[in-house]
């Protein structure tokens, strides 16, 4: 059913990605509630503290599931958005380099799961592995709503991973 309710765009945002649009599930009521669901099932919530959403669109299945499951949310943001004291890491991109912020005491010690909606080639979730851990977090594991598989992104990441649809 998910997999109905993700639509293909192509040359999104430049030409050669199909970019992966996650509106359509978003807006079907059955296709969102599943979508929690599913990934609430595949972590244990005893295993983790707060759950930890990638902006912006981690901030969407982040704060659902954290809600679902009955835990706190904690944002990596762009530069420049958090107010307090932030860390930031910057990571590659396929052409220049991205940062990513937290609070600095956004972690302070706890068990995290990380949430965000796609994992590609995994430089995003590795750069926001590193950032919970500077500020003193425990990430125990990943979980996304799509996988792009042949991008082989998990190899960068050093914690179990887990996705509701993988390509
Ligand atoms: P990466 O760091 O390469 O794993 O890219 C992951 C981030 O980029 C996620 O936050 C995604 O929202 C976004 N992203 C990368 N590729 C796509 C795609 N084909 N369709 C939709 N979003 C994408």
């Amino acid at each position: 059913m998910i997999d109905s309710l993700i639509r293909d765009v192509p040359d999104f945002p430049k030409p050669g990605i199909i970019f992966k649009d996650i509106t359509p599930l978003l807006k079907d009521a059955a296709g969102l509630r599943q979508s929690i669901e599913g990934m609430a099932q595949m972590v244990d919530p005893e295993s983790y503290d707060l759950i930890c959403g990638i902006e912006s669109r981690g901030f969407i299945f982040g704060t659902a599931l954290a809600v679902h499951v009955g835990k706190g949310f904690i944002p990596i943001r762009k530069p420049g958005k958090l107010p307090w004291k932030t860390a930031s890491e910057s990571y590659e991109l396929e052409y220049g380099t991205d940062t990513i912020e937290i609070h600095l005491d956004a972690a302070d010690g706890k068990r995290i799961l990380m949430v965000d909606d796609l994992l590609a080639t995994g430089g995003t979730m590795a750069a926001s592995l590193k950032l919970v851990r500077r500020v003193g977090g425990d990430p125990i594991a990943c979980c996304f709503a799509i996988e792009l598989g042949f991008l082989e992104g998990n190899k960068k990441l050093d914690v179990p991973c887990h996705t509701l649809k993988k390509y």
